[in-house]
């Protein structure tokens, strides 16, 4: 059976991991915080008391963590995995950070001797859980072909962007288009409320109508109208406003140093940016609806 050391337990890493085990394979966690290791503990995962128990003698490491500064430390930061891990797992980081320090880490995992992939997600939290992430890759094909048994129990669709660094640059595009999407969606359904309409009624038009998108169909911004989004539990949970700030601040950097413009995504980072700023950074990233709502 083969082996999977699993860390960061947190809004996906958790449901990820649960995948990885209902998938029989052999799984070891670790997450600073602990009681997020406690669904796994339960569900039958063995816990270590730090990452490099969980890295160690492993066929595959996966890692899910917040941004760029994390993982860097975690792999290359004084006592780093890569200074101490005993065995030659193929290394999967899911977390979505900069670029260059995807590409930055996998060259240090090459100097050890060891395969890594930046593998990015989308799909959220309800994706991680019902096992239909769409993975972003980008490394070598060949390793990629080594994790496919991996990323088949965790998502649905899997796809090689390019070399490493390369599925970071697709997630943070995806993930500025988001923001743009569900900024937009936001204010439409704002505007269709201060004039009278129903916020259901006017999403089950937009949805069949050229507005539609995915955050209209299955992430909808306006309370009561989907029944298990985050506007229905107060934008608790999901993807917080604080990890979209991180993206689009990366998106910021891509556009700068590839001389791009993105005037929609710099939109975005600003209406992220002042949300962020009154107080919001911790709910749910849909939360941008009351950006727009009367006070
Ligand atoms: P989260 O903050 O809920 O979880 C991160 C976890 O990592 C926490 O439990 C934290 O304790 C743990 N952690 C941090 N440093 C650690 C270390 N050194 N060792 C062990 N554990 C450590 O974040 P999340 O929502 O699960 O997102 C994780 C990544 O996935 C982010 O890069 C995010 O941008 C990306 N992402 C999130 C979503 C979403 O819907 N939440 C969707 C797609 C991608």
């Amino acid at each position: 059976m083969k082996s999977v050391g699993f860390i960061g337990l947190g809004h996906m890493g958790a449901p990820m991991a649960l995948n990885i085990l209902k998938a029989d394979f052999k799984l070891k966690v670790f997450d600073l915080n602990p009681s997020a290791v406690r669904t796994l503990s339960d569900a039958g995962a063995t816990t270590v008391s730090s990452a490099l128990e969980a890295a160690n003698d492993v066929d595959v490491l996966i890692t899910m963590l917040p941004s760029s500064p994390h993982v860097k430390q975690l792999y290359l930061g004084e006592d780093g995995l890569f200074e101490n891990i005993s065995g030659q797992p193929l290394i999967i980081d899911c977390s979505t950070i900069a670029p260059d320090a995807a590409k930055e880490v996998a060259e240090a995992a090459k100097r050890r001797g060891l395969e890594m992939l930046d593998a990015p997600v989308s799909g959220g939290v309800a994706g991680a859980s019902a096992g239909t992430l769409t993975f972003i890759i980008g490394g070598k094909s060949e390793a990629l072909e080594k994790g496919r048994p991996f990323f088949e129990c965790m998502g649905k669709n899997i796809f090689h962007a390019g070399g490493n660094g390369a599925g970071q640059v697709a997630k943070i595009c995806n993930n500025m288009l988001l923001a743009v999407l569900m900024a937009g969606t936001a204010e439409a359904l704002q505007l269709g409320v201060n004039n009278g309409l129903d916020p259901k009624v006017l999403s089950d038009i937009m949805n069949k109508s050229s507005g539609n998108n995915w955050c209209l169909d299955v992430y909808n911004p306006y309370p009561g109208v989907m029944d298990n989004a985050p506007a229905a539990r107060d934008y608790d949970g999901g993807f917080l406003v604080d990890l979209m700030n991180k993206d689009l601040g990366l998106a910021a950097e891509a556009m700068l140093s590839s001389k791009s413009s993105t005037p929609l995504g710099s939109l975005a980072k600003s209406l992220y940016a002042l949300h962020a700023s009154k107080g919001h950074g911790g709910l749910d990233f849909s939360s941008i609806q009351k950006l727009f709502q009367p006070e």
